[in-house]
């Protein structure tokens, strides 16, 4: 029998320098496939096998894409033509930057530069009971859970007569109007008009209600006013409840309640209202700072000059960026790719260069035909061009040839049929302390 302890990390040793890498997202595969094996060994560790391209993960929530197309498996972006380049699939728990060690939960390694890429995860903002009853949008088992919550709620709200109960069960409430929250409230619209209605004929749809609540006073926030303005008159079209300045306070699973006293009746509870860096252990308090790494203009941690941080993670305070990057993909990417040009540099004994981002611009999607896009030149695009733009873009930096066609052939298919081919339950989603659920499921699978 396989005993947990006769695992180990297994790198061989070297004499070259070790680059430990946390983290294979957008920063850390960008660092990876830039960095050379002839002069580096290169580790990354990451707890998931496979890197996700994240902003199409509302669409595996929506059952219009399977998961397997939004991600590529880790090795095998990184196969044998990389040399020295070893993956380790573990959580990292902590850093010492004494005796430069990370320690994950198979075993210690020591480093020469270390990369933490970790990303974020949900902020609650302390309150564990929404935690506990919400449905986070950060990770793929989080969309499969948050898609077969809304598929069993729309078969048991089929199966019931008490109008109370149904409109529980019809009621999805998503907190936070940011990208992913517009994305979804958009998609699970355009489900209500086009699909839900052929899959349950006797169903009346209109009762269906999708509330976004977003606690400042515009829907997408980080983009233009402009932007928010076009999308919040695309969601009321689309028939979605929109409520600013509005804070969820708490949600028993049954009652979400908003600051104010207002109760809406909900299975379903979205949190898409803010992350928080996934920190690591170890660090010294002063290079933390609102749960991000404070780095400098290298992306070196603030008292440690060997370890880095880059992407999400990563506060890089500038005059332009008082409040560090933007929390996306390109600042990652980017940060990623410049950061293994200075980590050569630094094996030449030349001087590492500062970063500078390259905003290309910022993108969100409503519905067919419908997205918005703040461009640099101050360019605001919204409509079927905006659509465009943002198809392209996601199909470009999508990961994966087969992904692409995949995702590409998916979506014209999407476009001429309306078809939605992925609401399969393959693996039902039941609270722990759900009765009803557990009793539910357990009357309709199998054993
Ligand atoms: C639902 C959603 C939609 C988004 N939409 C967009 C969009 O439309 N456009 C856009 O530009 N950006 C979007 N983003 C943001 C974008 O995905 C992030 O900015 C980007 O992923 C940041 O890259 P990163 O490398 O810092 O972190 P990530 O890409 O999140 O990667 C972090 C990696 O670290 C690993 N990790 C974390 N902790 C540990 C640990 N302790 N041990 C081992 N491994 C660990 C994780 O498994 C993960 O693979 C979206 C994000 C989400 C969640």
């Amino acid at each position: 029998m396989l005993q947990i302890d006769k695992l180990s990390l297994n790198i061989p040793p070297t004499t070259k320098a070790r680059v430990v890498v946390i983290g294979g997202g957008f920063g850390g595969v960008n660092l990876v496939k830039k960095l050379s094996g002839k002069q580096f060994q290169v580790v990354l560790f990451d707890r998931q096998n496979y890197h996700g391209f994240w902003p199409l993960l509302y669409q595996v929530a929506t059952a219009a894409l399977e998961p397997d197309s939004i991600a590529e498996p880790l090795r095998k972006m990184f196969d044998e033509d990389f040399e020295d380049f070893h993956f380790r699939l573990v959580r990292v728990t902590g850093v010492d930057p004494i005796t430069r060690t990370v320690t994950t939960l198979i075993g210690e390694l020591t480093y020469d530069y270390l990369v933490i890429a970790t990303g974020t995860k949900s902020n609650y903002f302390g309150n564990e009971q929404i935690k506990n009853f919400s449905f986070p949008l950060k990770q793929i088992p989080h969309a499969l859970d948050l898609r077969s919550q809304l598929l069993q709620a729309f078969e048991q709200a089929n199966m019931t007569k008490d109008e109370m109960v149904k409109q529980s069960l019809l009621n999805i409430v998503i907190a936070g109007a940011g990208p992913t929250g517009v994305e979804l409230a958009g998609s699970l619209a355009e489900m209500r008009k086009h699909v839900l209605p052929g899959d349950y004929p006797g169903m009346d749809f209109s009762k269906m209600n999708i509330y976004l609540v977003e606690g400042l006073d515009r829907v997408l926030p980080p983009m233009s006013p402009q932007s928010s303005a076009k999308t919040h008159r695309y969601l009321e079209k689309m028939g979605i409840i929109i409520k600013l300045n509005t804070l969820v306070e708490s949600y028993d699973g049954q009652v979400v309640t908003f600051k104010g006293g207002e109760q809406i009746h909900t299975q379903t509870l979205i949190w898409a209202a803010g992350v928080t860096g996934a920190l690591i252990d170890g660090l010294p308090a002063e290079s933390v700072e609102r749960g991000k790494i404070l780095v400098n203009e290298f992306n070196q941690v603030k008292g440690c000059s060997n370890i880095f941080a880059i992407g999400d993670i990563a506060l890089m305070k500038l005059e332009q960026y008082p409040k560090g990057h933007p929390a996306v993909a390109q600042p990652a990417i980017q940060q990623g790719q410049h950061l293994a040009k200075n980590l050569q540099r630094v094996l030449r004994n030349e001087p590492m260069q500062p970063f500078k981002y390259f905003d290309k611009g910022s993108l969100a999607i409503i519905g067919r035909n419908r997205a918005v896009a703040d461009l640099p030149g101050k360019i605001h695009l919204s409509g079927f061009l905006a659509w465009v733009t943002w198809l392209f873009v996601h199909i470009y930096y999508l990961i994966g040839f087969r992904n692409k066609l995949v995702v590409l052939t998916n979506w014209v298919y999407r476009f001429f049929t309306y078809e939605r081919g992925n609401r399969l339950i393959i693996r039902p989603f039941v609270r722990k302390d759900d009765k009803v659920g557990q009793e539910f499921v357990s009357r309709y699978r199998q054993d």
